[in-house]
């Protein structure tokens, strides 16, 4: 008997929680396996906002929370775009959820129907294929390598827009590969947008505050699209805040209506906890998010060094996140004790059994050349992870 619905068979299983589970069963085992396959941040949640959540509890936040989140919550939501970003929203605007995973699959479910197409400029994210797909949506991609910093032109958006396009969703700074849109690059985007107003532009932007770039700039900025930009961010990377499972989203006021409607008969609002130790985390001094920026800088470069030193891999200069995402193309080919690598998956599989260091292979981004590293991790395990990397490397021939 086959029990379960075909949407199931539609989508693939998340990579960066398979190569994590990979893993933790070897170390499980014994096995000395340094994880940088996961998308976290390694740092605690700081103090203040751990405060907040035990004070939570004392206070008696216990209960149901509003479906759309609590009103004090989505008015600092409100006051971070104002003060941050400059946008104005309204509370009815802001829809809080259970991460910024759950916010974008509810703006996906609400807005695009079966057949009809969802850009993705790739290499991107690994769950937004997937989420477009549950819903019987079609990713269209759109590549970017190396050479072009991972970004997609104007022309080439344009390019892929069809009469059955609904949708844009991107990520910057990128998800895998740290890249930034510039305001100007951004700006470019969005004159191709203002010719197709049918188009929704979905922006995720989780990783505000892991931008070296400067200023972080939102393609909400542009008054001509702004009536149909929907904002996705959180609280998981910038406050060191995963577990805690708090996203949000600003958007057009028809869409927030929506996902609070589809949120109501599906989980209901976030964790009242969570929730109001994202409170503590957005109305306080950035302070935390600064110092853990930098630390995150200062291991990139660290990194970028190391890599230096490992013949063959292409990388650029990401200006964001926490992820290098080197074209590792040139080991296609080579194999150690009879097995060929021929792919990204070969290699990461071929590293986490030799060198019993964890990555995430570029198919799951939509780049087969490419693997992830995370750098979010402590000097002492990126060098000893970079350097058994390069031992390993070296036996392929
Ligand atoms: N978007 C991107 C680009 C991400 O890397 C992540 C990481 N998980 C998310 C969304 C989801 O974040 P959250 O933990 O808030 O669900
Ligand atoms: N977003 C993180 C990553 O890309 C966490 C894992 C996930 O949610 O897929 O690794």
């Amino acid at each position: 008997m086959n029990y379960l619905a075909e949407r199931i068979n539609w989508i693939n299983e998340s990579q960066t929680i398979g190569m994590a589970k990979a893993g933790r069963e070897l170390k499980a085992k014994g096995f000395d396996v340094i994880n940088l396959s996961f998308g976290e941040p390694d740092f605690n949640t700081p103090d203040h906002i751990r405060k907040a959540a035990k004070q939570a509890i004392d206070d008696g936040y216990t209960f149901y929370t509003p479906v759309p989140g609590y009103p004090e919550l989505r008015e600092a939501i409100v006051d971070k775009f104002s003060r941050e970003n400059n946008l104005d929203f309204s509370i009815n605007q802001i829809v809080v959820s259970t991460g910024a995973k759950h916010s974008i699959m509810n703006v996906i479910m609400a807005c695009v129907n079966p057949g009809e197409e969802v850009i993705i400029p790739t290499p991107y994210w690994v769950s937004y294929s997937e989420m477009v797909k549950l819903v019987g949506g079609v990713p269209v991609f759109v590549n970017a390598g190396v050479d072009t910093e991972f970004k997609i032109s104007p022309e080439q958006l344009e390019a892929a827009i069809t009469p059955k396009t609904k949708a844009f969703l991107f990520s910057s700074p990128c998800n895998p590969t740290g890249s930034v849109y510039t305001k100007e690059e951004l700006a470019g985007l969005a004159r191709v947008f203002e010719r197709h107003p049918e188009v929704l532009v979905l922006s995720d932007e989780i990783y505000e505050y892991i931008n070296f770039a400067g200023k972080h700039e939102s393609i909400a900025q542009f008054e001509a699209i702004q009536d149909r930009v929907v904002v996705i961010n959180g609280v998981s990377k910038g406050f060191a805040m995963t577990g805690w499972r708090i996203g949000y989203i600003a958007a057009p006021l028809e869409i927030a209506q929506a996902c609070e409607k589809l949120q109501g008969q599906f989980t209901s609002g976030a964790c009242s906890i969570a929730q109001r130790a994202a409170l503590s985390a957005l109305t306080s001094p950035r302070n935390s998010a600064l110092e853990m920026r930098d630390a995150f800088l200062r291991r990139r470069d660290m990194v970028l060094e190391l890599v230096k030193e490992i013949p063959g891999w292409i990388c650029n200069v990401p200006q964001g996140a926490f992820y290098i995402f080197p074209d590792v193309s040139s080991y296609f080919g080579k194999s150690h004790e009879g097995k060929v690598i021929e792919n990204a998956t070969d290699l990461c599989m071929y590293i986490l059994s030799k060198a019993y260091v964890s990555l995430v292979p570029g198919e799951a981004f939509g780049a087969p050349e490419c693997i992830r590293i995370s750098y979010a991790a402590s000097d002492e395990v990126l060098k000893d992870a970079m350097n058994r990397i390069k031992t390993v490397l070296a036996d392929l021939k």
